[in-house]
């Protein structure tokens, strides 16, 4: 699972497991402390081996297969944009991701600016004027690509930790090429 050599992502769904199985008692929840703890000890650590830029690519490369993954498994592809978002928004609450908002959506350049309030990542978090949301960024251009079948950038522009109250992502179709 994790010890082959591999020039294209192995992450498949059933990678999870099957966490019914695996924790009776426990059950499918934790605390979000626990996950910062995961996230934020391996990207210090990238940011020592590797440095902040490559530290930073890994972690939207990371978000980006997430985001594909998770439209592959649980959104429904036949939706229109208007279903898309819907059936978003509610994942993203019920799996206490986040609180997404469409702020602008303009169908035909392909540019959209979403928010994200209470997100997992960083809401909370002491206040530093960085955006720290890169695995969101990730994520969100993942779930647009996969389920558009075009690429996507994605810039995070404001962010809890830039001292708002929401994440903001700018969301553009990729140039072609
Ligand atoms: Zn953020």
């Amino acid at each position: 699972m994790f010890r082959e050599e591999r020039e294209e992502p192995r992450f498949d769904w059933t990678m999870i497991g099957n966490v019914g199985e695996g924790r009776p008692n426990l059950g499918p929840t934790m605390d979000v402390s626990v996950y910062r703890l995961m996230q934020f000890t391996l990207r210090d650590i990238l940011i020592m081996e590797l440095g902040p830029e490559a530290a930073d690519r890994i972690y939207y490369k990371a978000g980006d297969q997430a985001g594909r993954q998770f439209c592959r498994q649980l959104i429904n592809k036949h939706n229109d944009f208007q279903g898309f978002v819907k059936e978003t928004q509610e994942l993203l609450s019920r799996l206490k991701i986040g609180i997404l908002r469409v702020e602008k959506a303009d169908l035909n350049t392909q540019e959209f600016t979403l928010t994200v309030a209470e997100d997992l990542d960083c809401s909370g978090l002491p206040v530093c004027h960085e955006t720290v949301c890169t695995y969101d960024e990730g994520f969100i251009s993942g779930l647009f690509s996969e389920f558009t079948g075009r690429r996507f950038d994605v810039k995070e522009v404001d962010c809890w930790c830039s001292g708002d109250r929401v994440c903001r992502f700018e969301v553009k179709q990729a140039a072609e090429g």
